[in-house]
C-alpha cells in the first residue's frame, strides 16, 4: 500500500474537465462550448496573422534562448503597461508602475495573491459572485481569505449594482476588491461607465485596493482602448491599483503563457520596492518567465503596422462573436417567442450566461452532446454560426 493512500481524489477542474469529457465523446454532433477559446467558422483553433508575422521576424533575427531576467522581457513590460494605460499615462512617465511579466493571467494573479498574503496579511479579497472559477483557488492557495460581493441578478439577467455597492461598502477598509476589467467571466455583464465612477468613489471612500483582472482586453467592444477604460479611469482618479493582464484570448497565445502583473502606485520609490518583492516571489515560484510569447506580444504592440493589423483581427474575432450572438438569439426567439432572449445580445465578450441550471446543463451534454460549464455558461467564441440552430434547439429543449 502506498504511503499516499490517504490522498483523496480531486474532482476534474470545472472548466478544463469539460474539455476532457468532450474528447471522450465520439458523437459527430458534439460541440465544446466549455473553455473560452476562439474558433473559426470551421471550428479550428485560430492563430492570428500578426502572430505568424511576428514569429517570422523572430526567426529571421535568430533570437537566442537565454534566460530572461526574473521580471521578464523589458520590451514586453514596457509595451504591456502602455497597452493597458495608454502610451502617455502619467504613471508610466513618472515611473510609478511596477510591471512584472508572468505566466499569463493565472500566474500574474497568483504572484499578486502571494504578495498580498506576504505584505497585507489578514486582508480579505472580495470576488464577484459569480466569477471565473479559478479566482477562488488562486487566493485560497496563496493563503488569502476571500469572500463574495453580489454581482449578478438572475431576475434581470443583469448587474445587481445595489448589492455590489452594499457589499463593497460593508467590506472592512483596505480590502482587496477583484474586478473584471471588461467582459465579465462568466456573466458577460459589465458595469456602465457611470456605475464604474460610483464604484471608484466608494473604493476611495473605503480606502480599498482594487485588483483588476484584464483577461479580455479587446473582446468586449473590439477596441483595445475602450476595453481598458475602467482601470485607466481608476488610475486617473489617483487610486493605487493592481492589474493582471493576459494575452491568451486577445492574441490567441493560450499555450505560450504571456501576461503581466502591474502595480500602479503613488510614487516611483514605492514602485521600485514593490518590484523588488515581486521579483523575489517570482524567483521562488518559477524563476523567470518564458520568452517566446513575450517577444511576439512586444513586437505586435510596439510595431505600428503589426499593431494596426492586430486591431483589425481583434475586431474580426469580436465581430464574429457578435454575429453568432445575433443568430443564436434569433433562433431561440423563433423556437420560443414567449421568453425574452435579449440578454444574449446585451452580454459582452466571449461568453453567454444562459441561465440553464446544472440539471439542464446535464441534459445539454447527455442528450445533445453540447459541453459547457455547470454554471450555465457557453463560450460563443467556440460556436460557428452554422451550429447555432442546433444549439438553440438544445437550449430550448433543456429549458422545457
Ligand atoms: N481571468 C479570467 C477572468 C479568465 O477568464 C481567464 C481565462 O479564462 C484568466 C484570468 C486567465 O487565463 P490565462 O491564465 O490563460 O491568461
Amino acid at each position: 500500500q502506498s504511503r499516499l493512500a490517504f490522498v483523496d481524489l480531486q474532482p476534474p477542474d470545472p472548466i478544463l474537465g469539460v474539455s476532457e469529457a468532450f474528447k471522450r465523446d465520439t458523437n459527430d454532433l458534439k460541440l465544446n462550448l466549455g473553455v473560452g477559446a476562439y474558433r473559426t467558422e470551421e471550428l479550428k483553433p485560430y492563430v492570428l496573422n500578426v502572430v505568424k508575422k511576428a514569429e517570422k521576424i523572430m526567426l529571421e533575427s535568430e533570437e537566442n534562448k537565454e534566460y530572461l531576467p526574473i521580471q521578464g522581457l523589458e520590451a514586453f513590460n514596457k509595451a504591456t503597461a502602455e497597452l493597458l494605460l495608454g502610451q502617455d499615462h502619467p504613471a508610466i512617465k513618472e515611473g510609478r508602475i511596477a510591471t512584472l511579466q508572468s505566466l499569463s493571467g493565472t500566474g500574474s494573479l497568483r504572484v499578486a495573491a502571494d504578495f498580498i498574503a506576504k505584505f497585507l496579511p489578514g486582508t480579505t479579497a472580495y470576488l464577484s459572485n459569480p466569477t471565473w472559477g479559478n479566482h477562488k483557488n488562486i487566493f485560497a492557495d496563496a493563503g488569502v481569505e476571500w469572500k463574495w460581493y453580489r454581482y449578478f441578478d438572475p431576475k434581470t439577467v443583469g448587474l445587481d449594482f445595489e448589492g455590489l455597492m452594499e457589499d463593497i461598502r460593508a467590506a472592512p477598509e483596505g480590502s482587496v476588491i477583484v474586478l473584471h476589467g471588461c467582459a465579465h467571466n462568466p456573466t458577460g455583464v459589465d458595469p456602465t461607465r457611470e456605475q464604474w465612477e460610483k464604484i471608484a468613489d466608494l473604493v476611495i471612500e473605503k480606502n480599498h485596493l482594487p485588483f483588476f483582472d484584464v483577461a479580455y482586453q479587446g473582446f468586449a467592444s473590439g477596441s483595445l482602448d475602450d476595453d481598458a477604460w475602467a482601470p485607466r479611469y481608476f488610475a486617473g482618479r489617483g487610486i493605487e491599483l493592481l492589474v493582471a493582464q493576459s494575452y491568451s484570448k486577445n492574441l490567441g497565445l493560450y499555450a505560450e503563457r504571456v501576461g503581466a502583473i502591474n502595480f500602479v502606485l503613488s510614487d516611483a520609490e514605492a514602485a521600485k520596492r514593490v518590484m523588488s518583492q515581486l521579483k523575489r516571489i517570482a524567483r521562488a515560484l518559477y524563476s523567470n518567465p518564458p520568452v517566446h510569447g513575450a517577444r511576439i506580444a512586444s513586437l505586435v504592440v510596439s510595431r505600428p503596422e503589426l499593431f494596426q493589423e492586430w486591431n483589425e483581427e481583434m475586431e474580426y474575432m469580436s465581430g464574429r462573436i457578435k454575429d453568432v450572438r445575433q443568430v443564436l438569439h434569433d433562433e431561440l426567439a423563433k423556437l420560443n417567442g414567449d421568453k425574452d432572449w435579449s440578454f444574449i445580445l446585451r452580454q459582452l465578450g466571449m461568453f453567454s450566461f444562459t441561465g440553464l441550471n446544472p440539471a439542464q446543463v446535464d441534459n445539454m451534454t447527455n442528450k445533445h452532446h453540447i459541453y459547457m460549464t455547470k454554471d450555465g455558461r457557453i463560450s460563443l467564441a467556440g460556436l460557428p454560426s452554422s451550429k447555432a440552430a442546433y444549439l438553440a434547439a438544445a437550449i430550448d429543449d433543456s429549458f422545457r
